[in-house]
């Protein structure tokens, strides 16, 4: 038996989830689409923030694409702006604070944690009508032919499709498949992520701090909760990861001061190890990857998943105006178009991280007087702010807050 649709989307996470729900909301209905991933559907249990422990900042053009197609209304409850910017470096004089009312914006972005964004997503893809969710269904091989793409011949189960998007992470089984080299590089670090309760109120401030054992932010959450995100080297994340909640939260607390009172309670931490991996081809014939199946960045920056959804909404609008007509030719144009402004965000993100990362003296002063600075360098200060909205790199509709007309 063969399964046939117009577009195979594999990789169920955060990307192709959202993908599915932009394909399925911005082209004709009578596309049949196939939702694919290896793992059965997770179950999240909301009140145990036990699932994931990331907390996702989401730019402002993100927020918009989400509330053009629908989600933000369940989102919203989760979500906490961010109308503030703080950066300090630990031991170091200076300290920089962008305000979002100088910008005239609402706010940089939102935080949701991710739970929350993958629940709300995976109960959106499930009332889409067009959308076939395959899960669990492994993809075992892919065969890229000129008038369609088919996966797992072999089997009785095998599907076929028009156009195939990969949205299948770091590890892509059909970029290896399709012998499609990476550069990478690997950084040595993971992040530890988690919450924890401050005594102090954040004022929807987002604190990003150069410290000793690498970069930390903390991100406002609900009520008096903080999302955070350590980035230490690989060797102190393991002691780090290994202390017990009262020491780590000491630890945290001396690596990031006062500055909202005590720590309270301390939630599970999580870790991710880090890596720079590119894809050295987005696109091959009917093929395209997406998320970090094309780009898996440092998270330094908060970028990954405002770059895929800046991805999705141009590849989206171009098959809405074209309709899956001479898929091939189509995936060249978006790739193009796409190009510099994956290029340039890639490079941001590895830049920040040598950046935060540096204890060589010259390079930790200047990064100092870099900090001190950067509210008098507009050129510095709009480039920060810019990649915080999201609005630097594309101009498609979605990103605008505006449904694609079909
Ligand atoms: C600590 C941390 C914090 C972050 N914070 C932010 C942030 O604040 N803002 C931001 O924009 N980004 C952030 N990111 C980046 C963001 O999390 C990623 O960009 C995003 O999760 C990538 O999702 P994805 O769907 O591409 O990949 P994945 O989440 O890895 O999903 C891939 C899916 O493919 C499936 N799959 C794999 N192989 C197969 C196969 N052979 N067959 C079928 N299915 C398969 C897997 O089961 C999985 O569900 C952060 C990342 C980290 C690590």
């Amino acid at each position: 038996m063969s399964n046939q649709y117009d577009i195979a989307v594999v990789g169920g996470g955060l990307v192709g989830s959202s993908l599915a729900i932009a394909l399925a909301r911005s082209l004709s209905a009578s596309y049949q689409i196939a939702l694919i991933d290896s793992q059965p559907l997770a179950e999240i249990n909301l009140n145990a923030h036990q699932h994931d422990g990331r907390s996702i900042a989401l730019a402002l053009s993100s927020k918009k694409m989400f509330d053009a197609l629908g989600l933000w209304e369940s989102l919203q409850p989760y979500a906490t702006a961010i109308k503030n910017i703080h950066i300090s470096d630990q031991g170091r004089f200076g300290a920089t604070r962008l305000d979002s009312k100088r910008y005239e914006v609402e706010s940089f972005g939102y935080l949701v944690p991710a739970d929350y964004l993958i629940h709300s997503l995976n109960n959106s893809v499930d009332v889409l009508k067009n959308v076939t969710r395959l899960q669990p269904y492994e993809v075992s091989s892919v065969d890229n032919l000129p008038d369609h793409v088919a996966l797992n011949k072999q089997s009785n189960n095998a599907v076929k499709a028009n156009l195939l998007i990969a949205a299948d992470g770091a590890n892509s089984f059909i970029r290896k498949a399709l012998n499609i080299d990476i550069e990478e590089k690997q950084y040595q670090q993971s992040a530890i992520v988690g919450s924890v309760e401050c005594e102090q109120h954040h004022n929807n401030t987002a604190f990003e701090r150069f410290t000793q054992e690498g970069p930390l932010a903390l991100l406002p959450k609900q009520e008096n909760h903080c999302g955070f995100i350590w980035m230490n080297p690989t060797d102190s994340a393991k002691v780090n990861l290994a202390l017990d909640d009262q020491a780590f939260k000491d630890k945290l607390q001396s690596a990031f001061g006062f500055r909202l009172g005590h720590f309270k309670n301390i939630s599970k931490r999580f870790s991710y190890p880090l890596a720079l991996l590119v894809s050295q081809q987005r696109v091959q014939q009917r093929v395209v990857f997406i998320g970090n199946a094309a780009q898996t960045l440092h998270p330094i920056a908060g970028q990954g998943l405002n770059l895929a959804l800046r991805d999705i909404a141009e590849l989206v609008e171009l098959l809405a105006e074209n309709n899956l007509n001479e898929v091939d030719t189509q995936l060249l144009q978006y790739a193009e178009k796409r190009q510099p402004d994956i290029e340039k965000t890639i490079r941001f993100t590895d830049r920040l991280n040598f950046l935060f990362n540096a204890d060589y003296p010259v390079l930790a002063q200047s990064r100092g007087l870099g900090l001190a600075m950067l509210g008098a360098i507009p050129i510095l200060e709009e480039r920060i702010v810019k990649q915080n909205l999201g609005e630097a790199g594309s101009n498609a509709s979605l990103l605008r807050g505006k449904a694609v007309n079909l």
